[in-house]
């Protein structure tokens, strides 16, 4: 739970010297509070107090980081319950299970198949994030191999296995790469904190109900474990969305520090279209990281496009840049299209004339991130506007005739812009999908 000012304030000097910057102590302890300076910048306060705010300061879900380099996948420190609260700040890691059992063809073949898990979705890249390699066979030879394989993928990894030598021969070649170990229980415990002690990696704890998980990670904090995650997967989807919400809840309400980490979720359900479902309520009901058998483009895609449209910040829409976009083989007498430069729509516009296959012009107003009726209802999308751009250079450099295609939602203004720019105003079709018909009918007639 976030300080007050005046708690802060009470573990200052009280000199008010000025030295951090602030005319007062209390000024400073209310920019610490709202995360606007950091303690160092005072450089009198007591070593007593500094342990005390970094302790009652510390986020309330721990963030937990697995794997190195560009690809680390970095877990928790989210602060909200909902979304529309503030914003979700940790994408989960969405990943495929590899069994060690599989022989060196099928192995490769699943390999490969999670390397192609990559799409594009609305001008963002999104892939699988992570990969866990499971200790089906209950041998190190396998295991070890397959870990070795699966490192090829250069994702962050994590190491499943119940036997703690097992992965001890594992961790001494790849600790350096922080995979994550999976996962101690009431009977490994110690075994597995000795592990990830001396490997420096984080550890998954888990048990079969929320009131058995406390105490094992009650003993890990007190052998000086920072960097935990918690298995919460219960025997039904019920009960599994249940403990996410219950260790989120006890995290960010009531301050518990012990069920203050990210949560982890496997799933193995056989229907592929349940699972699916299942994985997708996981990332939204608040799984740091989903694991499923699941490895086909189709069956992960989804999952993803719901965790990327969670993990974007609500008060900041994603945008694209405002500037006149050619698709396909344009010449100065192909079509010009406007519309807005939410990234979502200028995506499921510019979809849809590529798939028409009618080179056209898309002109992306800059109305702050907005979709285009609310650009239009809040007047970020005006007649002016547009007719500013149209007759800007970079139209006029470009587009030798004067026919503007609008989006059929904004119908209304086409006599404004008509007036305004002197140029043509046809109205396009209401939804992006009558883009194709109305390229090669209307426009072609036009
Ligand atoms: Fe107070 Fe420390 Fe700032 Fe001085 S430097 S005003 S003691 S908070």
């Amino acid at each position: 739970m976030a300080l007050k000012a005046l708690d802060i304030f009470k573990l200052l000097p009280k000199t008010n010297c000025k030295k951090c910057g602030c005319p007062t102590c209390l000024a400073f302890a209310m920019k610490l509070a709202q995360k606007q300076a950091s303690l160092d910048q005072c450089p009198d306060v007591s070593e007593a107090s500094k342990l005390e705010l970094a302790g009652a300061s510390a986020p309330p879900i721990r963030l937990v980081t697995i794997g190195d380099g560009p690809n680390k996948l970095e877990i928790g420190n989210e602060t909200v319950m909902f979304r529309h609260e503030e914003s979700f700040y940790h994408p989960a890691g969405v990943g495929v299970m590899i069994a060690d059992t599989l022989d060196d063809g099928a192995l490769k073949a699943r390999i490969d198949k999670i390397r192609k898990l990559k799409f594009v979705r609305v001008g963002i890249s999104m892939h699988a994030n992570i990969v866990a390699i499971v200790n089906a066979s209950g041998k190190a030879e396998p295991f070890a191999k397959a870990v070795q394989a699966a490192s090829a993928l250069d994702l962050p990894m994590v190491l499943m296995s119940s036997q703690a030598a097992h992965l001890n021969t594992v961790l001494t070649t790849f600790a350096g790469k922080k995979p994550l170990i999976h996962a101690a229980t009431a009977t490994t415990l110690e075994a597995f904190i000795t592990l990830a002690k001396t490997h420096s990696c984080p550890l998954t704890i888990t048990a079969p109900d929320l009131d058995q998980l406390v105490p094992l990670v009650e003993k890990a904090r007190a052998a000086g474990l920072q960097d935990i995650v918690l298995d919460v997967t219960m025997p039904s989807i019920s009960k599994t969305l249940q403990a996410l919400t219950a260790v989120r809840r006890m995290a960010l309400k009531k301050n518990m520090r012990t069920l203050g980490y990210p949560c982890l979720v496997t799933n193995s359900t056989v229907d592929p279209l349940v699972n699916v479902s299942e994985c997708c309520m996981y990332v939204a009901k608040y799984a740091g990281i989903v694991l499923t058998e699941l490895d086909n483009p189709e069956q992960l895609m989804p999952i993803l496009t719901v965790s990327q449209n969670l993990y974007t910040d609500p008060r900041k829409p994603i945008q694209v840049e405002a500037k006149l976009n050619a698709i396909g083989a344009v010449t100065s007498d192909s079509p010009l299209m406007i519309t807005t430069n939410f990234s979502l729509t200028y995506y499921t516009v510019a979809g849809e004339v590529e798939a028409s296959r009618v080179p056209a012009y898309i002109g992306v107003l800059d109305t702050e991130g907005t979709s285009v009726l609310t650009a239009f209802a809040s007047d970020k999308l005006t007649s002016e506007k547009v007719a500013a751009f149209l007759n800007s250079d970079e139209v006029k450099s470009k587009v030798s005739h004067r026919k503007v295609i609008i989006p059929g939602y904004i119908a209304v203004m086409s006599g404004g812009l008509k007036d305004e720019s002197g140029w043509t105003v046809l109205v396009g079709p209401r939804e992006a999908s009558g883009i194709s018909k109305f390229l090669k009918t209307t426009w072609a007639n036009a």
